[in-house]
């Protein structure tokens, strides 16, 4: 299969440093055929660059999930494209696209939930079984990453005897273990209360800033929104407010 080259840059000089980590490109996504079909993004165009922070943000059923699949590479766009580092995301093979989100993307998402009879290391080390690592490393970098969520000693524990508060942080342990380049988090604190959900907030932004891992992260908690460099307000679809967007106002 071909690869196509990077999308061309305006200019040459210094490209790779501008060329964004994710980018979308007018994508639409609709459910659905013909007069039935649902239209659940209409045109979006969007700049994610390596090492920010970008809240999204919006009511339910705005299309934020939506957006979110676009961007792990989950899931495909009816119209539009999605580019990683330059290159369309539908040029790459299954097994590239598998790569990506196994070495370069961690998940936060409320679907991709804990095996409840399984102990939390084995959670956590799930995407480096998926990596085909050795199981000593495994171990190693699963307790590392248990240690840096404060859950080290909860190792052992079946996941399901955890409180929500310690599974979240379980889950982000496990968007962790593979160091990737961006967390991609779908309402990280929406099923917890206010000071756990602070708590697991605090930890997303710490890793953030103190590993420089890009951080996408849908809510509707206005001061997580407020702390990330960048918030964009989906609305029916459509991206409310980005001053980045194409076509938005300079
Ligand atoms: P949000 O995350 O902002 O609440 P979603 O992206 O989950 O919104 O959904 C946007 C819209 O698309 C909603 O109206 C939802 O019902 C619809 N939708 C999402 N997934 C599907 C699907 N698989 N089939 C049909 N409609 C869907
Ligand atoms: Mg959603």
């Amino acid at each position: 299969m071909r690869v196509p080259a990077p999308t061309a840059q305006p200019s040459a000089a210094g490209s790779e440093a501008r060329t964004p980590l994710l980018r979308a490109v007018d994508v639409s996504r609709s459910y659905g055929r013909g007069e039935a079909a649902f239209h659940a993004l209409r045109g979006i165009t969007l700049d994610i660059r390596a090492g920010e922070s970008l809240a999204v943000v919006g009511r339910s059923g705005s299309g934020k999930s939506t957006l979110m699949h676009l961007l792990a590479l989950l899931d495909r766009p009816t119209g539009g494209r999605v580019e990683i580092e330059g290159r369309d995301a539908a040029s790459l093979r299954a097994s590239e696209l598998n790569l990506l989100r196994n070495k370069r993307f961690g998940f936060v998402f409320q679907q991709f939930f804990l095996t409840a009879g399984q102990s939390v290391l084995e959670n956590v080390s799930l995407p480096l079984v998926i990596a085909g690592m050795p199981p000593k490393e495994r171990d190693r970098r699963a307790m590392h990453a248990l240690d840096s969520v404060g859950l080290a000693d909860k190792a052992r524990s079946r996941a399901n005897d955890l409180s929500g508060g310690q599974k979240q942080r379980v889950v982000i342990a496990r968007a962790l273990v593979n160091e990737p380049s961006v967390i991609f988090a779908d309402e990280p604190t929406g099923n917890l209360d206010t000071t756990t959900g602070a708590q697991v907030e605090q930890l997303l932004f710490d890793l953030h800033a103190q590993r420089g891992i890009t951080l996408v992260v849908v809510t509707h908690d206005a001061a997580l929104a407020a702390r990330c460099d960048r918030a964009v307000t989906i609305t029916d679809g459509r991206i409310a407010d980005d001053p980045d967007a194409a076509g938005g106002r300079r």
